[in-house]
């Protein structure tokens, strides 16, 4: 295969947001692309007018922007496109590979019911076909499709399909109102981008006859072909919000590393043996339309949960503190410094699933705390008074907020008490935290700092003394 030669498109309709399904096609494309140094185009499909809108269109861009898709060529969008389509439509009808058909939809829908009678295909009869009309009111454009033979195809993931051109209809390219169809735009659009390599969703399987027809037809070469298997829930019934979130933003929100994301999409049809995680240059490396099966994929999202927490874990801090700072925002942490963020989050990486979860974990370290009432009542009682003011003092006193010094200075004082360190750990940590579970009392210490350390025990004092109503 020369190289140079793999050109690839993702064209979303912009009817929606960008599903898993969507997703995962954009991803094929882009690997494809990328592993053979080719070029990959966006373009938004957005003849239906009055079904596309400018959000839809926004939100697959940043879902594909997020997920790191980058396009070489785009977004190109087919209503800027119209004098291209026209002028194809001309060579077609000047060429008698298209023509005008002024039957009427009434006409139509006549003869549908009629054939349907008789137990035939509702089918165009080819009353226009040979009657050489021009363009009138109402007209529609057809493609004079062969009435005999087959076209085949070798279809990269399901091998060759074939199909007799009696089953295909004259085809409209162009209604009535001017508008173009799907069939018809996707085919002009891929053949003037230069596109090779046509990856999407199995739905489009049956149009890929009809459009081979309109390539002949232009007398323009024909692309590969390959069709992906459908995306399943892990009940095996077909993707739906039944399984979950199916938008590509939902999962942003919810926290989902985009990485961690674009790993479980890679394995929607495609695998590479039994590996799990793939950095996004191993896909690259690895890709290719020979290990995508034709079986479905499935998309389960507690496995994706466990993936993103394996992600987080291993997650550069800087990079990590970035995707986290906007979640801490929403959460209402304002002032954020990020060396403060990357301390916080060293703590909480090991046990977060999600960004959300880390975000939760990590307020008290930015935001005043409150304890919540059944900690409170557990821990917080009249009976670890005098310890806690004793470590008030203790910490007051010490200079060294490091892990291992307060370590140090906690066995000091754990002795001077005959206590053991379970005895103060859950009340320190409510002090601290608001919270009966957190990371650890040390690790929390020395993020927080003597400063704020030293005012919680404070608070705690009060509130302690408040209960006893001293
Ligand atoms: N706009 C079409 C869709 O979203 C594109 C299909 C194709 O890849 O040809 O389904």
């Amino acid at each position: 295969m020369n190289n140079k030669e793999v050109v690839t498109r993702f064209p979303p309709s912009p009817t929606g947001t960008l599903h898993i399904g969507g997703a995962r096609t954009a991803l094929f494309n882009w690997l494809f692309a990328r592993h053979h140094n080719g070029k990959f185009i966006l373009r938004i499909e957005d003849t239906d007018r009055t079904r596309s809108t400018k959000e839809d269109t926004e939100v697959i861009i940043e879902s594909m922007r997020w997920l790191g898709l980058d396009w070489d060529e785009g977004p190109y969008f087919q209503s800027q496109r119209t004098d291209i389509y026209n002028e194809m439509i001309e060579r077609l009808l000047s060429s008698g590979k298209a023509y005008y058909c002024h039957c009427s939809p009434e006409e139509l829908e006549k003869k549908r019911i009629e054939a349907k009678k008789e137990g035939l295909k509702p089918k165009y009869d080819g009353t226009c076909r040979e009657r050489g009309l021009g363009k009138a009111p109402g007209a529609v454009v057809r493609l004079k499709s062969p009435q005999s033979g087959t076209t085949t195809f070798k279809d990269l993931v399901k091998g060759v399909i074939s199909i007799d051109n009696e089953e295909l209809d004259d085809l409209i390219l162009q209604r009535s109102d001017g508008s173009f169809t799907y069939n018809y735009a996707v085919v002009v659009d891929d053949s003037k981008m230069g596109v090779t390599y046509v990856i999407r969703g199995d739905d489009h399987v049956n149009n890929t006859p009809r459009q081979i027809l309109i390539y002949k037809a232009l007398a323009e070469p024909i692309p590969h072909y390959a069709h992906l298997p459908m995306i399943l829930g892990p009940d095996k019934s077909p993707l739906s919000k039944r399984h979950g979130a199916t938008s590509v933003l939902a999962y942003k929100e919810m926290g989902i590393l985009p990485y961690a994301l674009l790993n479980s999409l890679a394995r929607l049809g495609w695998s590479h043996g039994d590996q799990e995680k793939f950095s996004a240059q191993e896909l690259i490396e690895l890709f290719s339309l020979d290990h995508v099966g034709k079986s479905a994929g499935i998309f389960n999202t507690e496995k994706l949960l466990d993936l993103n927490a394996k992600y987080i874990m291993e997650a550069d801090d800087g990079n990590l503190a970035d995707l986290l700072i906007p979640f801490l925002s929403n959460l209402g942490c304002s002032n954020l410094n990020k060396e403060k963020v990357k301390e916080a989050l060293r703590t909480l990486k090991a046990r977060a699933k999600t960004l959300v979860e880390m975000a939760q974990g990590a307020l008290f370290y930015f935001k005043e705390i409150t304890f919540e009432k059944q900690a409170d009542e557990k821990f917080l009682r009249p009976e670890v008074l005098e310890i806690l003011e004793d470590l008030l003092s203790a910490l007051k006193g010490t200079t060294g907020f490091a892990q291992e010094e307060l370590e140090k200075t906690f066995s000091t004082f754990l002795e001077r008490h005959q206590i053991k360190l379970g005895t103060v750990a859950q009340p320190l940590r409510v002090t601290l935290t608001g919270r009966a579970v957190s990371p650890g009392i040390f690790e929390i210490m020395e993020v927080l700092g003597q400063e704020m350390v030293i005012k919680r025990l404070s608070n705690a004092i009060s509130h302690i003394k408040s209960k006893k109503g001293l």
